[in-house]
C-alpha cells in the first residue's frame, strides 16, 4: 500500500467513491476596494492619489461576460463568478463532496509594470484570500500570488506566507515575458520546493508577451494559444535543467488540457534524442522527467466526448500519476458534476482523484495524515 492509499483509507468518499482533492477553483476579487484595506498605509494612499482605486485589475483570456466565464448555474445573484464562499462551498466543495479544493485567485497584481506595486498587491492579495476565504472555510486551500516581474520581491512574499499551510502552491501564469525554464525564475522555484509548495502554471498571461509567433487581435486567439504556451513552457522547464536544479520540485499546469501532451512528449523525446548533448542535465529522455514532475489538472479536458478517451490519453502517457481532478469551478466545462470522464470505481479514478494530488501537495497529505475528517490547515 502507498503513503496516498494509506491516507486515503481514512478520509471520506467523494460523489464519486475514492476521497477526492479538487486541484483547482476559482476565487475572484471583487473589486479593488476589496483589497484596498489590506495595503499598506503608503499603498493606500497612492491608489487614491493615482486614482487606481476607480481600475479594474482583471485577468482575463476569456471575455469577462462571456458563457464560458460562468456557468449559469454557478454565477452568484449578483457580483463576477468566483466572489461568492456559500455558493464555493455548496456548488463546488460540497457538491462533490471534496476534502480539499485549491483555490487560484487569477488577478493583475501579479503583473503589473512596476515591481514595487505589483509586490503590494500580491501581498494585500494574499492576506485578504487568507481572512476572507481560508478562515471561513476549513476545506479550502490556496496559491501564494506572486508579483511574477521580480523574483527577488516573489521569494519575499513566498517566505512571508510559507508558513501558513493552507498556502501549498505558489502561483504563477504560463504566459509570459519569458519562458519559464529561464534562470531569473529560479529563485522562486528554489524557494518553493524548500517549502514543500508546488508551482503551478495557470493558463493566463501578462499581455506583455508573444503568445503565438506574434501578437493577436481577439480574445480567441489568446484562449486558445495558452495551449501552445504550455508546450513550450514545459520544454523550457525540462530543457533549462529547472528539475535537474530541484529535483524534489512539482509543477502543476493548470487549464492546460492533457491531450496534448503525449504526442508533445513523443517529438520531444525524438528531437532531445538528436541534441541531448546540448542539454547534458538532461540525462533522462524528458517524457521521463515530465512524469515525474509535472502535473496537469483534468478540467476543462481537450478531447472528444466518446467513452475511454481519458484512458486512452493515460495509455500513450505511459502513466497514471500525471493527471489531477479538478472541477474549474465556476468555469462552464460540463453539467452537473459530471467532471470525471472514468468509471468511478477503477484504479485510475482513485489516482486522479485523490493520490496524484497527495504526492503532489505535501502540506495537504500532512494536514489528512494528521486528521482525515478535518484536516487542521496549520497557520
Ligand atoms: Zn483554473
Amino acid at each position: 500500500m502507498t503513503a496516498a492509499e494509506a491516507i486515503a483509507a481514512s478520509v471520506r468518499p467523494s460523489i464519486f467513491g475514492p476521497p477526492a482533492i479538487d486541484c483547482d477553483v476559482h476565487i475572484a476579487v471583487p473589486s479593488i476596494s476589496a483589497i484596498i484595506p489590506y495595503l499598506d498605509a503608503y499603498w493606500q494612499a497612492q491608489f487614491k492619489m493615482r486614482g487606481i482605486e476607480r481600475l479594474s485589475l482583471g485577468l482575463t483570456s476569456a471575455p469577462p461576460n462571456a458563457p464560458i466565464s460562468g456557468r449559469p448555474d454557478w454565477r452568484p445573484a449578483k457580483g463576477a463568478p468566483g466572489t461568492d464562499l456559500a455558493l464555493l462551498k455548496s456548488e463546488a466543495i460540497n457538491a462533490f463532496r471534496s476534502s480539499i479544493a485549491i483555490a487560484n485567485c487569477i488577478w493583475g497584481g501579479m503583473v503589473l509594470p512596476s515591481d514595487d506595486m505589483a509586490a503590494a498587491v500580491c501581498r494585500a492579495q494574499n492576506d485578504w484570500i487568507a481572512k476572507e476565504w481560508l478562515d471561513r472555510e476549513p476545506r479550502l486551500r490556496a496559491s501564494i500570488i506572486v508579483p511574477l516581474g521580480n523574483a527577488g520581491l516573489a521569494v519575499e512574499e513566498i517566505e512571508r506566507r510559507a508558513g501558513d499551510n493552507r498556502f501549498v502552491q505558489v502561483l504563477m501564469l504560463i504566459g509570459g515575458q519569458d519562458l519559464p525554464g529561464k534562470r531569473g525564475f529560479w529563485p522562486i522555484y528554489e524557494a518553493a520546493e524548500r517549502h514543500g509548495l508546488a508551482i503551478g502554471f495557470h493558463a493566463g498571461s501578462s499581455y506583455h508577451h508573444p503568445p503565438m509567433a506574434g501578437y493577436g487581435s481577439t480574445f480567441t486567439e489568446d484562449y486558445v494559444a495558452q495551449a501552445f504556451a504550455f508546450e513550450t513552457g514545459l520544454v523550457s522547464l525540462v530543457s533549462e535543467g529547472v528539475f535537474a536544479k530541484y529535483p524534489q520540485l512539482k509543477v502543476v499546469f493548470s487549464e492546460s488540457g492533457v491531450a496534448w501532451l503525449p504526442p508533445s512528449l513523443w517529438r520531444f523525446d525524438k528531437t532531445w534524442r538528436g541534441v541531448r548533448a546540448e542539454t547534458p542535465w538532461v540525462k533522462l529522455p524528458p517524457s521521463e522527467i515530465v512524469k515525474n514532475h509535472v502535473r496537469l489538472t483534468l478540467q476543462p479536458l481537450d478531447a472528444p466526448d466518446e467513452a475511454g478517451r481519458l484512458e486512452r490519453i493515460v495509455d500513450h502517457l505511459g502513466s497514471d500519476r500525471v493527471i489531477l481532478f479538478s472541477s474549474d469551478f465556476p468555469h462552464w466545462n460540463y453539467e452537473g458534476t459530471d467532471a470525471l470522464p472514468l468509471v468511478p470505481s477503477s484504479a485510475l479514478a482513485r489516482r486522479i482523484l485523490f493520490d496524484n494530488a497527495i504526492e503532489t501537495y505535501p502540506r495537504i497529505a500532512a494536514d489528512l495524515l494528521q486528521d482525515p475528517q478535518h484536516p487542521p490547515g496549520r497557520q
